[in-house]
């Protein structure tokens, strides 16, 4: 019997893996595709979550692999001018702390924290096994798969996504619910975008009811590109739907020049157009020995970059809780009663942080002067565990 279950082989549930791993707990851990794909753009690290993978000992692997950008600049949509807010990257770099943020390709992320599981243990990850039914009694908890796989172990932790069957399980089917937000997203190669454009700030365009973040990625050798437009007329899901370059750029039509000739370079067959969904907070997340963990708790909005970073901040504070007491039901108390408001108040915030960016005035400065700052202050390699 492994002493762990988890499912799904995101960035939640590998980061969670390797952490346990590392205690010399024996995971398994079940993902319903048939192989990991080169699937995904960048992916924002935030400080919370470069603790937490640096932690885990993944510094140089993602040093080797990410970029960091010289700034982290707020521009019009009509001038193009950097409009004034506070320079973290600047600030974190005078303070000697680490990087303020990583860029990287979420691809990357994943193969850096799949290799790493593997290297530990190489049965450790089954692919192409998707999870249907747990059952649990006092001796621990029966997962069931639709090969017909049947997994008993101590604990079970759902890191199974935006579309968790385990949510739905342990608390009753709901939909996502959609945001009224698309992002287009693109990768343009290096070649192909304007010299400044190559420099390494990273540029989040804030205009009405749209906004357009670029930033370098492998680097420099890709820029990457995401248009977010408010919209409440298309409601797909998915990560991977094609979209056209011409409905994207009719969507900037008076925008800057800049941000004109980015969204004129994204290359004709690319670019991928994906409705952004979240849930409302949930109350709890925990029954007896099954949790949930990343966006399986707590699907997000993408606006402040937090999204892969609760679940890699969920991931590290469960080892934590791992360690403080052999008795694994309470283990999962401590998990939650330590990450549910942070994990939620960052949830709301991510909302509220869309109607900053996409603003129909333009006092942009006092909107910017009040940001979630705090938010980036947390640490989950030290923030106290709640010993419920
Ligand atoms: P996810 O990354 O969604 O991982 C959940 C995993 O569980 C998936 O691999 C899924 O296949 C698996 N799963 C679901 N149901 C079952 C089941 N019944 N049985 C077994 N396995 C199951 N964020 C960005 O900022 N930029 C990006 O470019 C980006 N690209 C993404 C591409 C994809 C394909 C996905 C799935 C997510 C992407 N994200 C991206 C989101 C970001 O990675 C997540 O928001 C964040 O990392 C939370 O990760 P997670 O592990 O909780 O969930």
């Amino acid at each position: 019997m492994s002493e762990i279950t988890i499912i799904g082989g995101g960035i939640a549930g590998l980061t969670c893996a390797l952490g346990l791993q590392q205690q010399g707990v024996r995971v398994k851990l079940f993902e319903q595709a048939p192989r990991f794909e080169e699937v995904g753009a960048g992916l924002t690290l935030s400080q919370p979550a470069s603790r937490g993978l640096f932690s885990l000992g993944l510094r140089a692997a993602i040093e080797a692999m990410a970029d960091i950008p010289v700034r982290a600049d707020v521009a019009d949509y009509l001038t193009g001018m950097t409009l004034p807010a506070p320079d973290r990257v600047q600030e974190s770099r005078e303070k000697g702390d680490i990087p303020y943020f990583y860029q990287i390709h979420r691809a990357d992320m994943h193969k850096i924290l799949a290799d790493a599981v593997l290297a530990n243990d190489p049965d450790a990850i089954t692919l192409g096994t998707r999870f249907e039914k747990f059952e649990q009694d006092a001796d621990g908890v029966t997962a069931s798969f639709e090969d017909g796989r049947q997994i008993h172990s101590t604990v079970l932790i759902g890191a199974d996504g935006i579309n968790s069957r385990v949510r739905d399980l342990l608390f009753g089917a709901q939909a996502p619910r959609f945001t009224g937000q698309v992002a287009y997203r693109f990768l343009v190669p290096y070649a192909d975008v304007e010299p400044f454009m190559r420099a390494g700030p990273s540029v989040n365009s804030v205009g009405p009811g749209r906004h357009l973040l670029r930033y370098v990625l492998r680097h420099g050798t890709l820029v990457n590109g995401v248009a977010f437009v408010k919209t409440d007329s298309w409601t797909g899901e998915g990560w991977s739907t094609p979209a056209d370059n011409a409905e994207m750029l009719e969507k900037f039509k008076d925008w800057n020049d800049d941000v004109k000739g980015l969204l004129r370079n994204a290359p004709p067959s690319g670019t991928r157009k994906w409705a952004l969904f979240d849930r409302d907070p949930l109350p709890r997340w925990t029954i007896g020995r099954v949790t949930l963990m990343g966006d399986g708790a707590h699907p997000m909005l993408p606006f402040l970059g937090l999204g892969a970073a609760m679940g890699i901040e969920d991931a590290v504070v469960f080892a934590r809780a791992w360690r403080e007491t052999a008795d694994r039901i309470k283990v999962l108390a401590i998990y939650e009663a330590t990450r549910r408001d942070r994990a939620n108040d960052v949830l709301l915030a991510s909302r509220r942080q869309g109607e900053i960016n996409q603003a129909p005035d333009s006092d942009n400065a006092k909107r910017y002067a009040a940001t979630n700052q705090h938010l980036f202050d947390y640490d989950p390699t030290t923030t106290p565990l709640a010993m419920v």
